[in-house]
């Protein structure tokens, strides 16, 4: 299994494309804008789009989804909380000033809810929901892979904001205690912005985690 980063314009968000070579099987992860020449390879080294999945609905992450939706004839998997960030796309790019960016087409949604599970091939990831930074931020996880998408709740070093609307820093904090009492601590981190890390670098080094309740934090 491979991951793969592309940053994204204007707000260098990362869209993450999961590979297993195997089974010919991929997972694109925060499909916020349309790269033809991604699709194009896959398509060409015949690759089975099995989800596109959605870690929040802030446009920086989702903008050109609808795009990708239409390619692959799927729906972006998203949570419910985060449906009318996506519905209300115009008022999101006009609180960031970025009123030139408008979608082709909406993406079609599916509810995405903790009970869910995608499968790569061989590979397993769960959904964790993690309110905070918005109210349907999720983590997806991989337990067997030690892997896990984060979006904008934890960067390295940092964590998401929650003065958007629908932020909230309790549900932050309870979020983040929540993922670092169950992802081991070397699990590998891919953040909705930002460079790699993992579990045990951020209970290092992350200042934004020295007041939570962290199992082995500092
Ligand atoms: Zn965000
Ligand atoms: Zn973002």
């Amino acid at each position: 299994m491979r991951v793969e980063t592309h940053v994204l314009e204007p707000f260098a968000s990362n869209l993450y494309v999961v590979v297993e070579e195997a089974s010919r099987e991929a997972l694109i992860v925060d499909p916020g804008r349309f790269l033809s020449s991604l699709v194009e390879r896959l398509v060409r080294e015949a690759y089975r789009v099995k989800a596109l999945v959605a870690t929040h609905g802030h446009f920086d992450h989702v903008l050109e989804a609808g795009e990708y939706t239409t390619f692959f004839r799927q729906g972006l998997w998203l949570h419910q909380n985060d449906w009318p960030l996506v519905e209300n796309m115009r008022t999101q790019l006009e609180l960031f000033g970025m009123t030139d960016l408008e979608p082709l087409v909406y993406p079609n949604l599916t509810a995405l809810t903790e009970s869910h599970k995608f499968r790569i091939g061989g590979v397993e990831f769960l959904v964790l929901h993690t309110p905070g930074h918005s109210p349907g931020s999720v983590v997806l996880w991989s337990p067997g892979e030690k892997i896990a998408f984060t979006g904008d709740l934890l960067f390295r070093e940092s964590i998401g904001r929650t003065d958007l609307p629908g932020g909230d820093p309790a549900a932050m904090r309870a979020s983040l205690e929540v993922l670092f009492s169950m992802l081991p601590d070397e699990t590998r981190i891919f953040p909705g912005h930002g460079p790699e890390t993992t579990v045990a670098h951020e209970k290092q080094h992350n200042p934004f985690l020295r007041d939570l309740l962290i199992p082995g934090g500092s």
